[in-house]
């Protein structure tokens, strides 16, 4: 007993810690799926030891105390709070116990809301007029805000229209629109003012403003989802009639609101909010489930805590808080350096995640990250996990701080910053291996050459054995070599070495893309073969050229240049260019003439042509031009002042025609 009475205080004292965080200061150190997982712990063994429950036990209380700064008002009604479930079970329980305290014949009707994720305010009005406006606080308690709420566009100073009672109070949720939450904080990255870390923080924090000139900067909207009547109004029969009266005297009211009357139809608006959350410009961690007759509201009543005619039908978190362990910078195929935060797996949303991308060294900057420093992590979009901010109140003293590497950390050479791309890169491109694996992968993959049964495991494997060096030892690769990695049998390893000889055949702009240069995907290859018809004129484009294609910017046009004007690229693209059979881009509907797949050499100068037209000429033509005489090579066409491979193709009985009867044989083929 004494254990179980020590775990409850210890859990009471951790709550009370994190409500004052979290309701007091707008700055919450846990997340709210931490928050809920004790609150529930403390419920179930209180429920169990129900000697040990006291009136101040975070289970029995409403919020938390309220800030010193404002003056402290007297709630007319106490404000309380939701019983929530995550589950339809949960709310079905609820809806048995309803049923059973109802006892009515008719069907019972639900008011279906949003549960908008805001702050909770209560709003007096005399005579149609604004006189008080107060938060939540201990739900008997509350701050007086009543000058920064009159800031909120939204929220009317008077009513308009008929039949407005004497006196009203009206209750909904002060929140930050996304978008305006997303400016806010970018304003704050310029250090001037306070980062929040979500919207809902953002509103409580910017509604309890001791100066409300700053509170009317913050744009804050208002939703109502409640109200009370000081003298009994009887003409009002639902929870629904009365929020469109209030509609009617100009109270914003959230236009999802609806009725359903089965548990059936609440499952579907539950799963509709949940589908379009992403949608609202507002964040919403819920739906509110309210039993429509205030009569029967009247009937069922209230404890300490929450109403019993309501419960919040709540979404799984999509944050989470957790401990950053390390920062690794990874090295991407064209260099680029990637931090990866690692941390303390968490669940999210029903997935584990374990590490979450830091984009680049501005966002390092922006969260001033610290190992071992708490972090909350969001799955944006519902899927790719982000560290959205840092728990500064919990970082150790002696924390280190994360600080982006002068040097490749795989192969140490100096790393440069491009301000025009927001970047860090090595450069040392192949000679970095880990640039240089991930190339390998890249140029086997399923849009590039596709060698289908090539992927990374095997190619680590092959690495690892250094079976192969660059990309050119792939297509001398053995049957038996393959067999000589783990778990790799003769059927596959012959599959293996099958799929490496049908990758050779491939089209030109794909083989511009598997060479992985940097900004070059696949429709910029498909561009730029388009342009050049064939590789002789891509590879020795200038940059004016590439630049003057359409679509293809400074940046690419640089990227490419840069790519060739180092030799060791060249010599690769050079052996490649033997080994593989690279279809051109060729008009298809010209397939039937002499020249088509014929691999062609020229040389010397022409009268007619410069060299770029014939190439282009030719390979429209369905030729495949080529720089060296080989054993390939089918015809090879010289003008004056020819070079050595006139007399290459000569020894090799290459056929060879001058210009002149290179002009006859275009002009029957065309
Ligand atoms: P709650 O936020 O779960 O629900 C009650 C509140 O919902 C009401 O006060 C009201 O303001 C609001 N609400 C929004 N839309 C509504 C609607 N249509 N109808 C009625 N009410 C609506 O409960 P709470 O008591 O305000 O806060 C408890 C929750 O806050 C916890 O479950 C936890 O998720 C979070 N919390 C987190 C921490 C933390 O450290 N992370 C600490 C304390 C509380």
């Amino acid at each position: 007993m004494k254990k179980i009475k020590h775990k409850i205080n210890k859990l009471r004292k951790a709550i009370l810690k994190y409500d004052y965080f979290y309701h007091t200061l707008d700055q919450p150190i846990v997340s709210d799926a931490e928050y809920d997982y004790l609150l529930n712990q403390l419920y179930n063994l209180e429920l169990k030891h129900k000697q040990f429950i006291t009136f101040d036990s975070p289970t029995q209380k409403v919020g938390a105390n309220v800030l010193n700064k404002f003056k402290k008002v007297a709630h007319f009604f106490p404000m309380l709070s939701l019983e929530n479930t995550f589950d339809l079970n949960g709310y079905l329980k609820f809806e048995n116990r309803i049923q059973k305290k109802c006892i009515i014949n008719s069907t019972i009707n639900f008011c279906c809301e949003l549960k908008i994720d805001g702050v909770a305010v209560s709003l007096i009005y005399e005579e149609g007029n604004l006189i008080r406006a107060a938060t939540r606080g201990d739900g008997f308690f509350g701050e007086n805000i009543t000058e920064n709420v009159k800031t909120i566009k939204s929220i009317p100073l008077k009513l308009n229209g008929f039949n407005i009672p004497k006196r009203l109070e009206i209750r909904g949720e002060v929140f930050m629109l996304k978008s305006d939450f997303f400016e806010l904080n970018t304003q704050s990255d310029t250090g001037k003012k306070k980062f929040f870390s979500n919207p809902r923080n953002a509103a409580s924090g910017s509604l309890r403003q001791i100066d409300s000139k700053i509170t009317a900067q913050r744009k804050l909207m208002f939703f109502c989802h409640g109200f009370n009547f000081f003298k009994e109004i009887d003409i009002f029969k639902t929870h629904y009639d009365v929020l469109m009266q209030l509609k009617s005297w100009g109270i914003p009211v959230n236009k999802e609101t609806l009725i359903c009357s089965n548990h059936l139809e609440i499952l579907n608006y539950y799963r509709k909010c949940e589908k379009n959350r992403a949608s609202f410009d507002f964040d919403i961690d819920g739906i509110v489930i309210k039993l429509n007759s205030l009569d029967l509201q009247k009937k069922i009543g209230c404890n300490s805590k929450s109403p019993r005619w309501a419960i919040a039908f709540k979404f799984f978190s999509k944050e989470a808080i957790t401990k950053l362990y390390d920062v690794k910078f990874e090295v991407g195929r064209t260099g680029i350096i990637t931090p990866v935060a690692y941390f303390n797996p968490v669940y999210i949303s029903g997935v584990l995640i374990k590490k979450a991308s830091l984009y680049n060294h501005s966002e390092i900057n922006r969260l001033n990250l610290h190992f071992n420093d708490y972090i909350v992590i969001k799955r944006s979009g519902d899927v790719i996990p982000k560290v959205i901010s840092v728990i500064i109140k919990k970082r150790s003293e002696n924390a280190k701080k994360v600080f982006f590497p002068i040097y490749c950390p795989v192969c140490n050479s100096e790393l440069f910053s491009n301000k025009e791309e927001k970047i860090i890169r090595c450069l040392s491109g192949l000679i970095c291996d880990a640039q240089k694996k991930k190339l390998f992968y890249h140029f086997f993959s399923k849009n590039a050459l596709d060698a289908n049964g090539l992927g990374p495991k095997v190619i680590d494997k092959l690495i690892q054995k250094k079976f192969v060096l660059n990309l050119i030892d792939f297509f001398y690769l053995k049957k038996e070599q393959i067999k000589n990695l783990s778990n790799i049998g003769e059927k596959k390893s012959v599959k293996i070495i099958e799929t490496i000889v049908k990758s050779k055949k491939t089209t030109m702009n794909r083989f511009i893309y598997s060479l992985g240069i940097f900004s070059v995907g696949e429709m910029i290859s498909q561009k730029l073969s388009n342009y050049f018809i064939c590789l002789d004129n891509f590879i020795n484009a200038s940059r004016k050229e590439l630049q003057s294609i359409d679509g293809i910017g400074k940046v690419v046009a640089n990227n490419i240049f840069n790519y060739f004007s180092i030799s060791e690229n060249r010599k690769l693209v050079d052996k490649l260019i033997e080994i593989l059979d690279i279809i051109p881009y060729h008009d298809t509907s010209c397939k039937k003439n002499n020249i088509f797949n014929k691999n062609i050499v020229i040389t010397g100068k022409f009268k007619e042509f410069s060299r770029i037209k014939l190439k282009q000429i030719l390979t429209t033509l369905g030729a495949r031009i080529s720089n060296k005489i080989s054993k390939k090579t089918d015809l090879l066409i010289f003008g004056k002042k020819f070079g050595s491979k006139f007399f290459e193709a000569n020894k090799l009985n290459i056929k060879m025609i001058s210009e002149e009867e290179l002009n006859s044989l275009i002009k029957k083929e065309r």
